[in-house]
């Protein structure tokens, strides 16, 4: 059966403004970082991108790397893509990245112009795409002169094969002097990539601030701090949760460390009407430096619950300040 997508799906989603830019992303968008590699369930991947795009969920970030195997997660999204969305591309805003080990050697990995024009490339060919949206940089690179990674991005641009630049987990200063960089080169930096939660809320002193005065939309990841500020581990650490799988970034000691603030929030998110995760996206989005809350999901329902966040996304000053006191105890 062919796929039609919800003809509703723009009335519900809001969006924002991405810095100064002419481009507008859902308040919530889509990562492949997990659940799309060729280990996991096609179908389900398929189902959750489904559910994405009637959701009005238009921006979807990859990697060259996510998977795993490296690669595999823009495979498989270029298969959907293919199968389902084909006649909708213009609907979507798709981002790519490099800047992690990918492939072995010396070019495989890092900031050089080497490395990523490489990678774009071979992005391009998994995803079947002749560009994407926007192309970042995905780790800074002490050893490559930041001039030379830049020089890069704004390649890329200029040859077509990506709209707009991006850089992630860069700091504030670094930021900055990219920033100057690519403004320079006639490319400026659309969107910056952090980790932003309230389980990691180093950004508030300067990156935000920082992003706002550069008018550099900011999209931030790992907001349910990969699945623990949600309802799944209150009562222990569920088979097939991100926790319980080995290799993953997420460990069970962290887990039970944070379990005390974990039933405190969840208490609160339950007298304002919410779920936890929802009470976690609403209030990341109480920053106005962000732009766009970008989540994972390994099931189309746990998309949609994250997505009813936008129906509250007003907090009291009690709250906010009772939510400081649990995250500071
Ligand atoms: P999240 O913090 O949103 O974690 C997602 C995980 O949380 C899901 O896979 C699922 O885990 C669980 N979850 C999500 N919604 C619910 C829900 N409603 N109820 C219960 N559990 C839920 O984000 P990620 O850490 O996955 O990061 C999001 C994206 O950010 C990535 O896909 C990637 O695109 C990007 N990213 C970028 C990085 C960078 O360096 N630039 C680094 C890391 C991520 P489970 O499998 O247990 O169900």
């Amino acid at each position: 059966v062919p796929y039609l997508p919800n003809p509703d799906r723009y009335q519900n989603m809001q969006y924002n403004r991405c810095g100064n830019s002419g481009i507008l992303l859902p308040k919530i968008s889509l990562g492949l970082w997990h659940n799309f590699g060729f280990y996991d369930s096609f179908e389900n991947a398929r189902n959750v991108l489904k559910k994405a795009f009637d959701l009005g969920i238009t921006h979807l970030d990859l990697a060259n790397n996510y998977g795993p195997p490296y690669g595999s997660a823009e495979e498989n999204f270029g298969r959907i893509l293919k199968k389902d969305l084909a006649n909708h591309r213009d609907e979507l805003f798709i981002a790519s990245k490099a800047g992690y080990d990918m492939w072995p050697g010396p070019y495989g990995n890092n900031g050089s112009k080497k490395y990523l024009v490489a990678s774009l490339d071979q992005s391009l060919q998994r995803m079947g795409l002749d560009y994407v949206d926007v192309f970042y940089h995905h780790r800074p690179d002490a050893e490559t002169p930041l001039e030379e990674t830049m020089h890069a991005l704004s390649l890329m641009v200029k040859q077509g094969k990506a709209l707009y630049v991006g850089i992630s987990n860069y700091n504030h200063t670094d930021t900055i002097k990219a920033q100057k960089i690519l403004k320079d080169l006639g490319t400026p930096c659309l969107i910056h990539q952090a980790k932003y939660s309230m389980f990691e809320r180093g950004p508030e002193a300067n990156l935000l601030p920082t992003l706002l005065d550069e008018k550099i939309g900011s999209i931030v990841f790992s907001p349910l701090a990969q699945g623990m500020l949600t309802d799944k581990y209150i009562n222990g650490i569920p088979e097939n949760s991100r926790a319980s799988k080995d290799k993953t970034h997420l460990d069970k000691s962290t887990v039970e460390q944070q379990l005390p603030k974990i039933k405190q929030l969840h208490q609160l998110a339950q007298k304002r009407g919410q779920k936890l995760s929802q009470m976690a996206i609403a209030w990341i989005l109480t920053q106005p430096a962000v732009t766009s809350v970008l989540v994972g999901a390994s099931s189309p329902n746990q998309l949609e619950e994250n997505v009813l966040a936008l129906n509250n996304t007003s907090f009291s000053e009690e709250e906010l300040q009772f939510i400081n006191s649990i995250l500071n105890s």
